[in-house]
């Protein structure tokens, strides 16, 4: 038998955990599912510096205030990896996972996206042994040594400062001549005479020893030459896809695989939300995804009530 719930929100990033507090607070029965612990992405993030009400503020500790706000009006956090979601010809949808079925009139999606692979030689082999994705989880294993950052956005950026601080040299590889990430981070890491920048340049291989990372080849695409530079860590930052494989039979995702919901966060399917990152939007942001929670937990309640 399914454990019944009014909303099961899948996901306890910052958009799961608003969903949650909103429907909560509006006094339905929330269940809010996530594989691991809740946080999602914060929880890899060093410090926040544009999330309003807090001048900088650690990722965990964002996410620990957040649970508690989202759990405080009665939502039960369940623990659980999402296998499939189908849905009834009443049209409750039953949430299946590897810990049991739930089952609800409405399902909140906000389970975010994951760090898009670079797909080179050697990244797979040396994940763990000196690739990283995550600066905040491993960056503390490369204190007084040189690593390379590759990527030019947001993350590239703050990630490479945040690994600045531990390292000898930052080595940010970008494969144009103009970063993507914010202006201010721009500045700041032109600034951080520990950073270096490696331009128009792509990584054709991670390179080791047989045990661990020992650097990178790289192309430089202007001039054709391809040269090594040594580093002990390598640290991935291009970009995110969306996790979104249990929900490809209910066909509400684009061609990319992001959710395309409407400005009330409805997808195309009735009693269905997507919020957060996970959805086809301009900007991915903390303070986004708590305004799409707050908007789905909100309709959440105006679907239970006119399905009444
Ligand atoms: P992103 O903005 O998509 O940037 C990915 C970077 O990787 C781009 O510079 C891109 O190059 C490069 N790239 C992509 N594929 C590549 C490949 N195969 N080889 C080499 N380089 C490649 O991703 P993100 O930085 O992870 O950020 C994701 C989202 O989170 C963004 O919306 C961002 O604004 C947000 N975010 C915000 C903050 C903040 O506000 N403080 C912090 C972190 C993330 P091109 O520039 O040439 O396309």
């Amino acid at each position: 038998m399914a454990k019944e719930y009014d909303v099961i929100v899948i996901g306890a990033g910052p958009g799961g955990m608003t969903a949650a507090l909103y429907a909560s607070r509006a006094n339905l029965k929330v269940a809010l599912l996530d594989r691991g612990v809740y946080g999602g992405n914060m929880n890899n993030t060093a410090e926040i510096e544009n999330y309003p009400g807090f001048t900088s503020i650690m990722g965990p500790e964002l996410s620990e205030k957040m649970f508690q706000g989202a759990t405080q009006f009665g939502a039960e956090f369940v623990y659980g990896t999402v296998e499939d979601v189908e849905v009834k010809e009443d049209g409750t949808k039953l949430v299946k996972t590897d810990s049991g079925d739930l089952s609800a009139p409405v399902v909140i999606i906000a389970t975010g996206s994951v760090s898009r692979k670079l797909g080179v030689p050697g990244e797979e082999e040396y994940s763990g042994r000196g690739v990283s994705y995550c600066a905040v989880c491993d960056g503390a294993f490369y204190k007084g040594r040189e690593v390379v950052v590759i990527g030019g956005g947001d993350s590239a950026v703050e990630e490479g400062m945040y690994l600045a601080n531990l390292t000898s040299k930052v080595k940010v590889v970008h494969r144009r001549d103009q970063l993507r990430a914010q202006k201010i981070l721009q500045e700041r890491a032109f600034k951080n005479d520990k950073i270096d920048f490696t331009w128009d340049t792509v990584v054709e291989e991670i390179l080791g020893d047989g045990q661990k990372v020992t650097g990178v080849k790289v192309l430089n695409k202007k001039t054709g030459e391809t040269s090594v530079i040594d580093a002990s860590g390598v640290f991935i930052y291009v970009g995110s896809t969306p996790m979104t494989e249990p929900f490809q039979n209910l066909g509400i995702t684009d061609e990319h695989g992001w959710i395309v919901t409407n400005d009330k966060m409805e997808t195309k399917v009735s009693g269905i939300y997507a919020i957060g990152d996970v959805r086809q939007k301009q900007l991915r942001q903390i303070t986004t995804a708590v305004g799409d929670g707050g908007i789905a937990g909100q309709e959440a309640f105006n679907y239970i009530e006119s399905h009444k």
